[in-house]
């Protein structure tokens, strides 16, 4: 019977199935935070993906705490075979808030930093008006993006409870990772999108409209081949990138 269990899980992941049920989003979280080799490659990531109810509260509570103009969030990984959520954070400076938590982590000893998966999160005002303000679509930050790639990173799940819709971030088996430190990689992307536009680099004045931030978010997903799911609170995630 134990076999028979254990196949119908790992059943779960083929790839022939389009649209994973709640249990399997939570088996594969914990298969990677096992051992990132269990990340899949991007074709065999599936449509759509139902989460379990626990997610749905976490990130609605998280998403009406935010009213308030701060930020909220929490990292998670596995701890005995579960999903486990660590520190809840609030803040309003989304850079540091992160990489304090991680180190804080690291200090206290008593969870274990590399049993880290990700980390789920809302927007503080200031940030979200700047998304919006290159373009309707709510979207990642670039400093989100920057944690799934960086040398060295622990983040393979970017969870973002936005204000009516949810995006998840996932790391694949195929994607690259970038040495270059926060400043770097935010001038290279810029001039990357910004070049892309048909902007002269060069003369200020030549620059056509600035690229959106959900720009950002599909074309840095295609460069380090990342996947992008989106969907509405309560509902299940569908596949935005790739296509
Ligand atoms: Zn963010």
């Amino acid at each position: 019977m134990k076999n028979l269990e254990t196949d119908r899980k790992t059943d779960l992941l083929r790839p022939e199935h389009d649209l994973w049920k709640c249990k399997a989003a939570d088996k594969y979280l914990l298969n990677i935070s096992r051992d990132p080799k269990f990340l899949l490659p991007l074709s065999q990531y599936p449509k759509e993906i139902e989460l379990e109810g626990q997610w749905h509260r976490r990130l609605n509570k998280m998403r009406g705490d935010s009213r308030d103009g701060d930020e909220r969030g929490e990292l998670f990984g596995s701890v005995d075979g579960n999903v486990f959520f660590y520190l809840p954070l609030k803040g309003n400076n989304h850079e540091v808030f992160i990489e304090e938590a991680i180190d804080e982590l690291r200090q206290n000893g008593k969870f274990d930093v590399s049993k880290i998966i990700g980390l789920i999160h809302s927007h503080p005002n200031n940030l979200r008006e700047r998304i919006l303000r290159g373009g309707k679509k709510q979207a990642l930050s670039l400093f989100d993006l920057y944690l799934l790639i960086r040398e060295g990173g622990i983040v393979r799940v970017m969870a973002l409870a936005e204000k009516d819709k949810n995006l998840f971030m996932l790391c694949s088996a195929e994607t690259k990772t970038d040495e270059k430190n926060y400043n770097q990689f935010f001038d290279f992307w810029w001039d990357e999108m910004l070049g892309r536009n048909g902007d002269d680099l060069t003369n200020k004045k030549k620059r056509k409209t600035l690229p959106s931030f959900f720009d950002f978010n599909i074309a840095i997903s295609a460069y380090y081949k990342l996947v992008l799911y989106v969907g509405k609170p309560n509902g299940a995630l569908k596949k935005i990138a790739p296509a």
